[in-house]
Formats: C-alpha cells, structure tokens, sequence
C-alpha cells in the first residue's frame, strides 16, 4: 500500500517531479484506516519560485500554438486518464477515503470528461467581426497568462481538471495546490499531461497549506485565481486577488435547497435526497442539505428514507460492494460530529445514524435530523458531512421563502410533477445550479457554480472560456483620420 501510494517526489514542477525536503512535512492518512500511506512536504519559497518562472515560460510558446494543437494534447490526456481509470481510481480512494464504487465513476472519469470537453473548444475560441459602416472592429480571445488553481479535498482529481482544462485549452499555464489533505491525484494528473505532450512548466503542482496559496496569490506573476474552498477561504483569497486587480473564480461552500411537494415521484424524491445529502460521505458542495418536504408527505418521505437507508454499505472503500465511505480526516470527522451534538442540543430529531462507526477510520453514520426549524445552527451552517436535515412546509411561497432566507446560493433543487410550478420554483429561487426531479448531475457541459456567498464565476461548459480568457477589442479605420485641430 505505502509503495503505491508514496509518490515519487511531493511537487511537479517544469515537467518532472521535484523534491524539497526543507518544506514542512504534510503526512497523508488513509481516512478508511487512520493510517499514514505517505509524505510530501509543504513547497518553500524557492519551489513556489520555480513553479510560477516555469509556468510563465511554457505560457507564452503554448499560447503561441493554434487552439487545435493545444485541445489535443488535452484530449490525448483524457485518454490516458480514462485507460488508466483504475488506477487513478484507486490513488482517489486512498487521497480521500471515497469508496472505489465511487471513484471509479465519479473522479478521473469526469476530469477526463473535461479535458475532453475543454481539449474539443481549443481550436473554435475566437472572436467576433463587429461591421461600423465603412470602418469595423474585431475582437480577439486571448489567454490570462500564469493562473493558480487552490483546490479543497472532496474531489481532487476533477477539481484540478475543471481548473486546468479550460485555463490550458485557453492558453495559459496553470500553478495548481492541492489541499494539504489530499496531496497526491493532482500529480498524476501533472504527470499525465507531461506524457500526452504538454510542454514542460504547462502544469505544475506544489503542496502545501494555506500560506503556500497566499504566496502564490500575491505573486505579480500570477493573472488569476480559482478557489475550490469554504466561504472564509474564499473571502482571503478574494481580497488578496483584489490588491493586484487580478480574475478570480470562486468555487465556495452552500446549503442548499431541496424542495418536495406532495405531487412528487416520492422514490424518485427519496433517491435524489440520498443523492443531495450522502454520496461521498456528504462532503460535495453542491449537496442539497436543508430538504423541505411538505407536510402531508412527511411521514410516507421519512419512512421509505430510513428503509431507502438500510442499503447502506460502509466498510472497506477499495471493496466495490461499499457504498459509503469514511469522512476524510479526523478534524472533518470532528466537525461533523459537534454539528450533530448542536442538532440534538437544539431540539431537532434524530431519525437515524448520529455516531460514529465501531470500527477503524473516520465512519460517520449516515444521519438524518426531522423537524429542523430554521433558526437551528444545523439548518444554517455548511456541516460538510453525512448529515441531511428535514423540515416541513404548508404551501409553494412558504418553502420558496424559506429556501431563499441563507447566505448561500450554490444548488437548489425541486421534485414536482407540476411542470409549471417546477419552473417557477425554481425561477425563484436564489442558486446557481438547479435540477429538476434530479440533484447532484454535474456534467460538463452544464455550467457550474454559485451566486451571493457560494461564489464568483462558473465553471465548465463554454461559459468558463469567459473566466479564463479576456476580450481585446481593436478598432479598424478604413478611411482618413479627421482630427479637429
Ligand atoms: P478550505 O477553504 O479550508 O480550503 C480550500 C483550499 O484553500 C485548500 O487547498 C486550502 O489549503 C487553501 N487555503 C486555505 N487558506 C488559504 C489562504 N488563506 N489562502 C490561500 N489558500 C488557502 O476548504 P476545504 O478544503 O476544507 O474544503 C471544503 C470546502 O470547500 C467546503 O466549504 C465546500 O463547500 C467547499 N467546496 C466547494 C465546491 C464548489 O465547487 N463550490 C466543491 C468542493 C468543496 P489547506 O487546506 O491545504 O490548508
């Protein structure tokens, strides 16, 4: 295990692992066992140095190439990540403690998905002929330069390819840092595009804690910053972008919206729920985790739940029978726990799960809170966890008003069968992504991303081309220049 899971060296840098053992030692855990599998060390002044020189040298030749040349280097890196799904699979499993059932569909699979995607606009990024009578204007899509991607710890393979793939198809380079705690998937991915012909210093990877990012945000070298990262994170990282006017993408926390009516698929209703509030432990911040069901369907919603619930399957993540993993890290675990003890504190029911698992590694029993009102700390502050709070309501304006009263804006979504009040519900409310007699479906040709706190920017689809790349316009005189004087 500890073989396959050292890497060769803790950063990637100018196309080749580098090592600098001066840096702090980040240890990595295997969540399902509590285990170190291996160490990196947090990047020094001279790696950060190094990474962000080469970055900008390799930008400027690949921003030079046509758009196709650059798109197949990233559809030929999508191949690799998908021949090598397995593998890139199980290294998820041990970054993050998610079980391979998972990873296998849901990480390398949908970082190819984006390379794919981003690798297939590279060569149709243009602008536009504006005519102005006789004279006309033009406009051309040009690259950022060096961008820095800071990525959270539920998903690390796919948020280094959401970040990188448009930022490369683009032309920039990118400087991406990993969490601390999940160090390793984003140097395959690094050393994958090295091997699909990506030119050295493209890339590159360093590690290290949140000073590492700040570093790398304050750099003048450095055109933009995308942040996969809770609120707080994301206002530091925001502001220390500001001093030097630089773009930003913010990709932050939620607590969103899940709304059931008494017109609704309640097994549908039942799976999406499970899917807003348990896949990947319940640690994805798009998850739907206040669920408002209305009252006459309470009870018949509650009871298919905690038999829905007995499915579960905790145990081991790399056997492809678990279905539920262990939260990532002893402080996740921790966290998650002291919002469960608020929740009983303050007066909601337990209908299930609220401990932690009798065995090794961070288990968290799937939980599920009813009669939640909204003032409970619960119902207002991201937990990050296996947690889903249930609460009723009378009528459509009700939940809708109730739904919108957060700070948050990242999901919402809604089970109907009423088309009409489907679309209206969800014109109404205050998200970003929306799904209908669905959650969770993030594919990449759908825009993803949130408004008010939940962040800046989208990622995926063509929409993100716009927050990797900047319009210049040029103005074209046909004729002679009348000057007044
Ligand atoms: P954090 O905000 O703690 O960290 C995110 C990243 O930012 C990490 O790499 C972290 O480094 C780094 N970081 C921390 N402080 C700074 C700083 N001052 N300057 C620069 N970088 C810094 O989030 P978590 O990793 O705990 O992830 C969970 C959060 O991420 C949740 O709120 C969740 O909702 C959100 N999230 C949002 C998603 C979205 O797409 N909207 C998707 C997934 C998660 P380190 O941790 O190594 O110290």
């Amino acid at each position: 295990m500890t073989q396959d899971t050292q890497p060769v060296a803790s950063h990637y840098v100018d196309g080749a692992y580098l090592e600098d053992t001066d840096g702090t030692p980040i240890p990595v855990i295997y969540a399902a066992t509590g285990v170190r599998i291996a160490t990196v060390h947090a990047a020094t002044p001279a790696v950060i140095d190094k990474a962000l020189a080469a970055a900008a040298r390799a930008q400027s030749d690949w921003a030079r190439l046509p758009g196709r040349e650059r798109g197949r280097v990233l559809i030929r890196a999508a191949q690799i990540l998908r021949e090598r799904n397995r593998e890139m699979s199980v290294l998820e499993t041990f970054d993050t403690g998610k079980p391979l059932q998972e990873t296998l569909v849901a990480d390398a699979a949908s970082a190819a998905d984006a390379l794919e995607y981003f690798g297939g606009l590279a060569g149709s990024l243009t602008g536009e002929h504006i005519p102005l009578g006789g004279d006309w204007a033009y406009t051309m899509r040009e690259p950022l330069g060096v961008c820095v991607g800071i990525g959270a710890w539920n998903y690390p393979t796919q948020i280094a390819a959401w970040k990188a793939a448009p930022a490369l198809a683009c032309g920039n380079a990118m400087v991406f840092k990993p969490s601390e705690v999940t160090p390793l998937c984003a140097l395959k991915l690094a050393e994958i595009l090295t091997e699909a012909g990506a030119p050295a210093g493209l890339f590159n990877v360093v590690q290290g804690a949140g000073e590492a990012g700040q570093a790398l945000i304050s750099d003048p070298r450095v055109a933009k910053v995308s942040l996969t990262g809770s609120v707080p994170t994301g206002r530091k990282v925001y502001a220390a972008a500001a001093a030097d006017m630089k773009h930003v993408t913010m990709e932050l926390g939620g607590k969103s919206p899940l709304l059931i009516f008494e017109d609704a698929d309640l097994d549908n209703a039942v799976s999406g729920a499970i899917l807003a509030n348990f896949y990947s432990s319940g640690q994805i911040c798009s998850n739907g985790t206040r669920v408002f069901i209305q009252k006459s369907v309470k009870q018949a919603f509650l009871a298919r739940l905690t038999d829905r619930l007995k499915g579960v399957v905790m145990g081991d993540p790399l056997d492809e029978a678990t279905n539920f993993g262990p939260m990532v890290s002893a402080r996740q675990i921790e966290i998650v726990e002291g919002y469960i003890a608020k929740g009983v504190e303050e007066g909601a029911r337990l209908v299930t799960g609220g401990r932690r698992a009798d065995r090794e590694g961070f288990f968290l029993e799937p939980t599920v809170f009813a009669d939640v009102t909204d003032d409970m700390t619960i119902a207002r502050e991201e937990i990050f966890g296996p947690v889903m709070a249930v609460f009723d309501f009378e009528d459509e304006d009700e939940a809708v008003a109730r739904a919108n009263a957060t700070e948050f804006g990242l999901s919402a979504g809604v089970f109907t069968r009423d088309i009409s009040r489907a679309h209206r519900v969800i014109g109404a409310l205050k998200a970003g992504t929306c799904f209908i007699n669905s959650y969770n479906d993030a594919p990449v040709e759908m825009p993803f991303g949130g408004v008010r706190m939940s962040g800046v920017g989208r990622e995926n689809a063509k929409a993100a081309i716009e927050h990797y790349s900047q319009l210049k316009s040029v103005y074209v005189r046909m004729g002679d220049v009348e000057a007044p004087y």
